[in-house]
């Protein structure tokens, strides 16, 4: 018997560790593949385009909507991000694992396009770890740093409608556990 290949949503607040997570799993197994989202966001130092996202115009986003190449997309903190239809598709034809780190928005999405997809939410060990992960990071102003904590509220309001939690405490422990929701180790 051969199981439908599986699409895992990683979402969680901004700040949370959700790159940081994935960045460790692959770094580990190098194998795992991460969509690659398309967003109007500018990239932060040391972020490359076509490597963390697809940095694309208002206008190019447009086009990529328009010709129905994405498989959902979302305006998160005055930006838009979305994810590419055709390379996830391309990889679920082959059976291999997909993963994408999306936002709320974008999950839901997904759960009504593809109701066999697995949602996993990574969730902060508190509410003010949180807020010193996100300000400590010190790559957003104060006032996007505050869009990002009110957008934090909705998503932790809706933990309930995921799959399964993991905690963030250590990076290691939930690179280990959501490569296991993967079904890679
Ligand atoms: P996200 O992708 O969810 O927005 P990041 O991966 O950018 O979050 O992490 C936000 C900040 O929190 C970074 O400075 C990162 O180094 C830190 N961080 C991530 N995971 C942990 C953890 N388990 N313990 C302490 N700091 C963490
Ligand atoms: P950041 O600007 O910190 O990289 O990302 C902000 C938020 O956008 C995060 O919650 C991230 O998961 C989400 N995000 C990244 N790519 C996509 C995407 O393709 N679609 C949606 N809906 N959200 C995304």
């Amino acid at each position: 018997m051969s199981e439908r290949p599986r699409l895992t949503v990683l979402s969680g607040p901004s700040g949370v560790g959700k790159s940081t997570v994935v960045a460790h799993m692959r770094k580990m197994h190098p194998e795992v593949w991460l969509s690659v989202s398309a967003t109007t966001r500018h990239p932060r130092p040391g972020e490359r385009d076509g490597v963390q996202y697809h940095f694309v115009d208002n206008d190019q986003f447009d086009k990529l909507i328009a010709n129905g190449e994405l498989l959902e997309w979302a305006v998160f903190a005055g930006n838009r991000y979305g994810t590419p239809r055709q390379a996830v598709q391309d990889r679920l034809d082959r059976g291999e694992p997909v993963l994408l780190e999306i936002d709320l928005q974008g999950a839901r999405q997904v759960r009504e396009s593809m109701p066999e997809a697995q949602l996993v939410f990574l969730a902060p060990p508190s509410w003010d770890e949180l807020v010193r992960r996100l300000t400590g990071r010190g790559t957003e102003p104060q006032h996007v740093i505050d869009q990002r904590l009110d957008a934090a509220k909705v998503e932790l309001a809706a933990e309930t409608e995921f799959d399964t939690t993991l905690v963030n405490t250590s990076v290691e422990q939930v690179a280990a556990e959501l490569l296991a929701l993967l079904g890679v180790v």
